[in-house]
């Protein structure tokens, strides 16, 4: 089992039933993998990670779907994309601080030539290699070479009318006709659908969409206000009426269908809005806002965002070892709890939810410490405070 340490303990990660599990000192300790010098200063909890665990890695800008809302703005190749050389560096460089799994994607990932070459090399470092891919350049041969990610996920935004929301309606056969061939090559493979207001009221179908093709989960992911993204998003956005059901929804479709139903980190707000016990939430390791901690995005061209939303900044991948304790940039992501403002500084879930979607709050309201305005309890307090 892979393990690393921090200042709280350590995290621990199997492949085989998949999971991370963060545990205290004591624990590593009857582990036998030995003491670590970070365990010489104060417990800095789990909001300061001595790396992130999951980096989600742009393969290429280039892809032939073009959705209404690609957070890349997917289409051509961006200039400079990393080379192979360049990549297997990259990923020598992440598995050295000790990143447990690279979610690939685009733009369309299939569309690199070299996908499985780089899938590989990150299986040689010990990385779990992931991969989302719209459906489109599936091939049985492909399908059954997919057994070297961890998972892959294929974009579906919705079934039937639904289907068509985000992108071309005949799109859907190529996204359907390759879950057919990764479900039965027997490559662990999920949906990832994107949620905005014109598509919520199809989630019922997806799971039962998704409960016939014999998929392992449909992971939701909130609209998010990057790249093409940015275009739609005020059109798009999901109302405070379908943000307040969201999550007992999504709860009952998957107790009736037995599917696993996961959210993104931007809709932790939605889930506190229910309040949920905070113990459950700790257990079920659902947190908020992870850019720059446990997450981390990084673009086609090498260039490093605290996650795939956000803009890039002045640093590249090869910069992370030397910069990931202290850039600015990451720092001022990490101690945002501390600035907090209302309604976030008073919300019993700050320390978890972390004020919601940092980039949603910095393209709608201009500024990236601001509150979540799509929460429904920083909605509700604005509306009490008047204009
Ligand atoms: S008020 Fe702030 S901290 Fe609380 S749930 Fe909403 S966004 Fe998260
Ligand atoms: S800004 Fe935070 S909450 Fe929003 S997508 Fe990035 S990591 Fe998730």
């Amino acid at each position: 089992m892979k393990h690393r340490f921090e200042t709280f303990g350590g995290i621990i990660a199997s492949d085989d039933p998949p999971f991370l599990a963060f545990v205290d000192r004591p624990y590593m300790r009857e582990l036998g993998v030995g003491e670590s010098p970070l365990w010489d200063g104060a417990d800095q909890g789990i909001g300061r990670l001595s790396a992130p665990t999951e980096v989600h890695l742009a393969a290429t800008n280039a892809c032939p779907v073009k959705c209404d809302h690609c957070y890349m703005d997917g289409g051509s190749a961006a200039a400079d994309e990393m080379d192979q050389a360049t990549f297997e560096r990259g990923l020598q460089v992440l598995a050295d601080m000790g990143v447990f799994h690279v979610a690939l994607g685009g733009g369309e990932a299939l569309m690199r030539k070299d996908i499985f070459a780089l899938a590989q090399r990150a299986r040689q470092l010990g990385l779990v290699p992931n991969l989302t891919v719209s459906g489109y350049l599936m091939t049985p041969a492909l399908a059954e070479r997919m057994t070297v990610f961890g998972q892959v996920n294929v974009s579906v935004d919705g079934a039937g009318p639904m289907a068509g929301v985000f992108r071309a309606p005949e799109r859907f056969a190529e996204a359907d006709a390759a879950i057919d061939l990764l479900v039965g090559a027997g490559v662990p493979t999920g949906i990832n659908c994107v949620i905005g207001r014109r598509n919520a009221p199809g989630i019922a179908d997806l799971f039962a969409y998704a409960k016939q093709k014999g998929v392992n989960e449909i992971e939701f992911l909130r609209l998010k206000p990057a790249g093409r993204g940015a275009s739609v998003y005020a059109a798009e956005r999901t109302t405070y009426e379908q943000n307040v059901a969201l999550t007992p929804l999504l709860a009952e479709l998957s107790e009736e269908t037995g599917l696993c139903a996961k959210v993104d980190c931007s809709f932790v707000p939605m889930m506190c809005h229910h309040e949920p016990p905070l113990e459950v939430l700790e257990a079920t390791a659902t947190y908020g806002c992870e850019a720059a901690n446990v997450l981390l995005g990084i673009r086609s061209d090498g260039s490093v965002a605290g996650c795939s939303f956000l803009p890039t900044q002045d640093l590249s991948l090869f910069d992370l070892p030397d910069q990931w304790d202290s850039h600015p940039s990451f720092e001022q992501l990490r101690s945002w709890t501390e600035h907090a403002p209302e309604p976030c500084r008073s919300c019993r879930y700050l320390e978890l939810c972390k004020g919601g979607c940092h980039a949603v709050a910095a393209f709608v309201t201009g500024d990236l410490m601001a509150p979540d305005p799509d929460c429904p309890r920083v909605v509700d307090y604005a509306r009490q405070e008047g204009p």
